[in-house]
């Protein structure tokens, strides 16, 4: 079947993708090969796309049960200070960065994004060839345009998984369909729009993951994503399994075959649950890496946004893997 997938004479079904899910070992390298041959194609330089991650605060209106963000004390919370966010981009880009990746939890109070939209002017005024990526949630409309304005290239809004009654259980303050409309205005408001999916969130199915990739497939964003779930520690979902490393890399894989063109991360995600996993994530098709360099830490005696025990890839991890994959970093870092 992969033979005649790589020779486009078979369509990805239902029934095709499945099978190619479940692909192991000999398949399975056949499968990254042809993901790879893919993106090879789509990016002839080889070059990764690196994005220095800054994370701005962790306060956040939702209460997602796979984050851990909902554990945080209260006393804990941090926020943005907008001259270090600043710093912190101009830092990342005397390094040789062009790529920022700007996070936090979602507060949709005009006290928070209007100093962003400030930082974001900034930033863009002193290293113009930055591209400025946001992943501040589903804010409000206007504040979107807000930020559209101030000079952001590019939004981030995953939509974590296409099954509504599995979103609501695990997103009880949000729904799928205020998710999809948010990205949809995006996309219109001229973002480069990047969305994607967690695998193997307790309550997910085999079918839940293929409606994922089909939904994917229709909307083509320019960044696409994957995730394996990982249990955060205190949060309602810690006793249950960690999602499988080998299924994601799957799903990388076809998402690089479904959206030839996309950036697609090779997540950190894969590497707390196996070491070697984000070198695999770029052999089976990835072509980006999210870095979060001490320099840049701006929370560095709280905790992370996401997760205290997560992997935090750094500059060594990077080259490392980068060229283990034969891949290229860009000029400016390497
Ligand atoms: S996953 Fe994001 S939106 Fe959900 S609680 Fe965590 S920080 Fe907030």
């Amino acid at each position: 079947m992969l033979r005649f997938l790589s020779s486009g004479k078979i369509g990805l079904t239902p029934e095709v993708l499945k099978k190619v899910l479940l692909s192991r070992e000999a398949e399975q390298e056949k499968l990254f090969a042809i993901a790879r041959k893919v993106r090879d194609e789509q990016f002839p330089s080889l070059e990764v796309e690196i994005r220095s991650v800054v994370e701005i605060g962790n306060c956040c209106r939702q209460r997602c049960q796979f984050c851990e963000n909902g554990t945080i004390p209260y006393r804990s919370n941090f926020r943005l200070d907008t001259t270090k966010l600043t710093e912190a981009a101009v830092h990342a880009y005397q390094l040789g960065r062009r790529v920022i990746v700007i996070q936090s939890g979602e507060t949709a109070s005009q006290a928070f994004v209007e100093p962003l939209c400030r930082s974001v002017e900034s930033i863009k005024l002193l290293c113009p060839d930055m591209q400025v990526i946001l992943s501040q949630g589903s804010l409000k409309p206007h504040q979107l345009h807000q930020l559209k304005k101030a000079g952001t290239d590019r939004y981030i809004l995953k939509f974590e998984t296409s099954n509504s009654e599995l979103y609501r259980k695990l997103k009880p303050r949000d729904s799928l369909l205020r998710r999809l409309e948010r990205i949809s205005l995006l996309t219109s408001l001229s973002f480069v729009v990047g969305s994607g999916n967690i695998v193997g969130l307790p309550g997910q199915s085999l079918d839940d993951i293929i409606d994922d990739l089909l939904f994917v497939a229709h909307s083509q964003w320019p960044m696409v994503s994957a995730s394996v779930f990982v249990p955060g520690r205190g949060t309602a979902l810690a006793e249950e399994p960690a999602g499988s490393v080998e299924l994601t890399l799957n799903v990388m894989a076809l998402l690089r075959i479904l959206v030839p063109k996309a950036y697609i991360p090779t997540p950190s995600s894969l590497e707390h649950l196996q070491p070697g996993g984000q070198l695999r994530g770029l052999m089976a098709g990835a072509n980006t890496v999210n870095v979060q360099d001490d320099a840049l830490r701006m929370n560095r005696e709280n905790r992370p946004l996401d997760s205290s025990g997560r992997f935090t890839p750094d500059q060594k991890h990077l080259v490392e893997i980068v060229s283990a994959a034969g891949l290229l970093l860009p000029e400016l870092v390497s």
